[in-house]
């Protein structure tokens, strides 16, 4: 029943019928159903259920029950942390094992991580919003990356990345990870990258045993969640060439590999030794983000044949890696217009097995540097009501400069939003219910209770600063139009 119960939501929630319904940790029940025709009407039971019966059965040939018995250290983390999970995404237990199981459902944690809070990504679980910090050559300084971190988790980050490219990589990795209690990720590829080019060697004289000594490295670090290019075959590589893009390659990581393969005619290490990345990932439960490296650039390369070449190769490993114990999301796009973000997301989700899926916007358009962050937001709560699970932020200082702690906090918001927004189009309770929060304090004029519901509470409190001591707010002062009808209703009465 329970996994029956399971397939409906991942129908409702999927590509088929492109809505899904609240379910509120409480499907054993069915209590969904009356929302469910609410929320369908154009869909008929009979096609539901024949939905329904289509994915049981998928349900029940590639569900990888061996998942829990080969990752130890996953189970482990289940085992102490699924209490407090359910809690807080209101899930039942049960079925965040079971989309765990599945592969729809992931637990970032590493459990080398001290200190550290594990978290769920994969839908219905909220939508979780990440930020990338770190240092690059032209602005090195990791004291600025720690204050990033801090507003980074103060402005509500789920996670962090540190794509940290210059200095001691290691000093700054190790003294991140201590500072941040929610899962950090990295891609390993900067670490050997670095060392090449500092040495003012070439990227093509990479040894495949470096870049997997550095991946086991900062396994052992503690490192939650790991950005890997192995979808990025030599095929994938030269059709991104051979295609003439607007903008050819633009992930730092996708790059160097590419040219590693091109300059010496060799295939992807990461991709044709993909079991040893497993075998130096599993005791860590390190979380394979499998990376985007041909992800457009341009709008106009959206959706060319080098990109679904890379995404039918991530679905590949992908079910592969549950195989084996791992647990995987996938990267996405990129720049990507508008019109295009639902296809895009629904044929990633569809050749990946429903795994979660962590895009970077997508940014659904190319003119607007200063603003990317409100360009990605865009795309992303678009993208959230098409099935995106994790939200990466873009700052204003996207294809610019490096972010500065005011960047970092607006993209965290912007992305917060943007995940709000995506998840009351899906009716998500939690979403739902923040809303009628905000929605009766406006009613009462109640300010306190704005500031409690509101996604910023700290910006609403010093916007109202000047104003405080005024029931009503500066925009309407004695025209305050909530207040010019209030008791009018008691007095008809
Ligand atoms: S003053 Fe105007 S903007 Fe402010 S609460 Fe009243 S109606 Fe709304």
């Amino acid at each position: 029943m329970a996994r029956r119960l399971f397939a409906l939501q991942e129908v409702l929630s999927g590509h088929i019928l492109y809505r899904t319904v609240p379910f509120c940790g409480k499907n054993e029940k069915f209590a969904a159903e009356p929302a469910v025709a609410r929320a369908m009407p154009f869909a008929s039971w009979a096609e539901i259920f024949c939905a329904l019966r289509i994915v049981d059965t998928q349900a029940e040939s590639v569900m990888p029950t061996s998942l829990f018995s080969k990752n130890a250290a996953l189970r482990r983390l289940l085992d102490r942390h699924l209490p407090a999970l359910a809690r807080e995404e209101t899930l039942a237990p049960e079925g965040i094992t079971e989309r765990i199981a599945a592969g729809s459902m992931i637990l970032l944690g590493n459990p080398g991580h001290k200190q550290l809070a594990p978290g769920l990504v994969g839908q219905p679980a909220r939508v979780k919003v990440n930020a990338n910090i770190g240092t690059s050559p032209l602005c090195n300084n990791p004291a600025a990356e720690e204050r990033k971190l801090a507003a980074a988790l103060a402005a509500g980050a789920d996670a962090v990345m540190d794509l940290s490219i210059a200095g001691d990589l290691d000093a700054i990795r190790v003294s991140l990870l201590a500072a941040c209690p929610k899962p950090l990720g990295t891609v390993p590829m900067y670490a050997v990258g670095q060392k090449i080019l500092d040495a003012g060697h070439e990227i093509a004289e990479m040894r495949p045993d470096d870049l997997f000594a550095e991946i086991e490295k900062q396994a052992g670090q503690g490192v939650d969640f790991m950005t890997v290019h192995c979808g990025l075959s030599r095929r994938g590589a030269q059709m991104a060439v051979d295609a003439k893009r607007v903008m050819g390659v633009v992930s730092r990581g996708g790059s160097m590999l590419a040219r590693w393969m091109l300059e010496n005619n060799r295939e992807n290490p990461l991709l044709e030794y993909f079991d040893r990345l497993i075998d130096i990932c599993l005791p860590y439960n390190v979380t394979l983000s499998l990376g985007d490296g041909l992800r457009p650039g341009a709008g106009a390369d959206a959706g060319d044949a080098a990109q679904w070449e890379e995404v039918i190769n991530l679905g590949n490993l992908a079910a592969y890696a549950r195989e084996r114990g791992v647990q995987c999301m996938i990267e996405g796009p990129g720049h990507v217009p508008l019109h295009l973000v639902r296809g895009q997301i629904q044929g990633i989700k569809r050749l990946t097995g429903n795994a979660p899926l962590y895009v970077l916007g997508p940014l659904c358009c190319d003119s607007a540097p200063g603003y990317d962050h409100i360009a990605g937001a865009i795309g992303g709560a678009v993208g959230v009501e098409a099935g995106v699970d994790f939200l990466c932020y873009l700052t204003p200082a996207e294809h610019l400069t490096l972010p500065d702690e005011d960047d970092v906090r607006a993209g965290v918001m912007a992305s917060r939003v943007a995940a709000h927004v995506g998840e009351i189009s899906l009716s998500r309770p939690g979403a739902l219910a923040r809303e009628a929060a905000m929605n009766a304090a406006r009613r009462a004029l109640d300010w306190q209770g704005m500031a409690k519901a509101a996604l910023d509470p700290a910006r609403v409190c010093s916007r109202r600063k000047e104003h405080e001591k005024e029931d009503v707010c500066a925009m309407c002062g004695k025209f305050c139009a909530v207040k010019m009808l209030q008791g009018t209703g008691r007095r008809h009465e």
